[in-house]
């Protein structure tokens, strides 16, 4: 078995040195085949510099330099995609994970196929930072149906082929433990020892709060709906066109038979409002339907996702 450790930084000169340190303290007593990739997400002061100077002396590193800041999310996507071991951990740059947590997530991943951190004893501000996660952390689990108690917690430790088949969008990290429980992966959840950030700044306040929330929403219609959007829009738009002419069939039988002026009646305009969006409803079922044989075709990215094969010459 061997492991990579994925670490995206932004910022972070003051931590790198002794994270590294850590890192190889850790790394060192496994007794495995390790890899650390350090992912500068376009840092602009010397964190860069000295992740050069620790490549050099260490041919355990690996240092990928993204060309400007795009972000935690893309700094792992990054991380993955260069990533050659069985099982990948991520952790945070700035020394709030703990390192000695590593062997815990390797044994714990033995039974699954991915483990994810928990900071039950969070050392974060409680207004800014606290409250808005635990609000986040039971909606997700609503919405999602996936019960974890910390999903914000970049200690975690995934299978090779799970990172491997993920495609990571906008903020969306914090989402690998629901979208891939959705495509039937193994998820657990410990705890982990949480410190609080002693050097260097946070790159997140409370204005990330909504951007989870849109990416919630974004989460939750992929799920319910990217395979079968006619199922969804399809109905309401049969219901309301439905209604929308019984509206108009009832005004055109009073016009007809009781001569009776129907032009300026709201419920005239009830009705053609309703036809027109009930027609428009399904014509987005439709839209739907297409963009997802698109989507699925155009990546040959198939409907399911298999576990194992069993047959001759596998
Ligand atoms: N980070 C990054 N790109 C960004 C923002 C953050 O690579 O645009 C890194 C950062 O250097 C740190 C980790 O992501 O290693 C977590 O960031 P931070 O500590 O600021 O988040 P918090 O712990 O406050 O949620
Ligand atoms: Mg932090």
């Amino acid at each position: 078995m061997t492991v990579s450790i994925v670490v995206p930084l932004y910022n972070e000169e003051e931590n790198v040195e002794v994270l590294h340190e850590r890192l190889k303290t850790v790394l060192d007593a496994l007794g495995t085949g390790y890899e650390i990739i350090y992912v500068d997400d376009g840092s602009g002061d010397n964190t860069l510099s000295l992740l050069e100077e620790i490549q050099k002396k260490d041919s355990d590193v690996l240092v990928l330099s993204l060309r400007r800041n795009f972000g935690q999310t893309a700094a792992f996507a990054a991380g993955f995609d260069f990533a050659r071991g069985d099982i990948v951990i991520t952790i945070d740059g700035d020394l709030q994970n703990d390192p000695k947590d590593i062997p815990r997530l390797l044994s714990a991943i033995k039974d699954c196929d991915l483990v994810s951190g928990w900071r039950k004893k969070r050392k974060d501000p409680f207004i800014t930072r606290r409250l808005p996660s635990m609000i986040a952390n039971w909606l997700i689990s609503k919405v999602t149906g996936v019960k974890l108690h910390d999903y914000g917690c970049s200690l975690k430790a995934y299978r090779r082929d799970v990172v491997k088949n993920l495609r990571l969008y906008g903020e969306m990290h914090r989402f690998i433990p629901a979208v891939a429980s959705w495509y039937g992966v193994r998820v657990a959840e410990i705890e982990t020892t949480h410190h609080p950030r002693l050097r260097g700044k946070s790159k997140y306040g409370i204005s990330r709060t909504i951007k989870v929330l849109l990416d919630l929403i974004t989460v939750k219609f992929l799920q319910s709906f990217s395979t079968k959007p006619m199922q969804f829009f399809g109905p309401m738009g049969i219901i309301f066109g439905i209604i929308g002419f019984g509206i108009s069939l009832y005004l055109s039988i009073e016009k007809l038979f009781s001569g009776v002026n129907i032009g300026g009646r709201p419920l005239l305009l009830l009705g053609a409002l309703l036809i027109i969006v009930g027609v428009q409803f399904v014509g987005m079922g439709l839209l739907g339907e297409m963009l997802v044989r698109v989507y699925h075709e155009s990546q040959k990215k198939p409907i399911y996702t298999i576990k194992k094969i069993l047959g001759p010459g596998k």
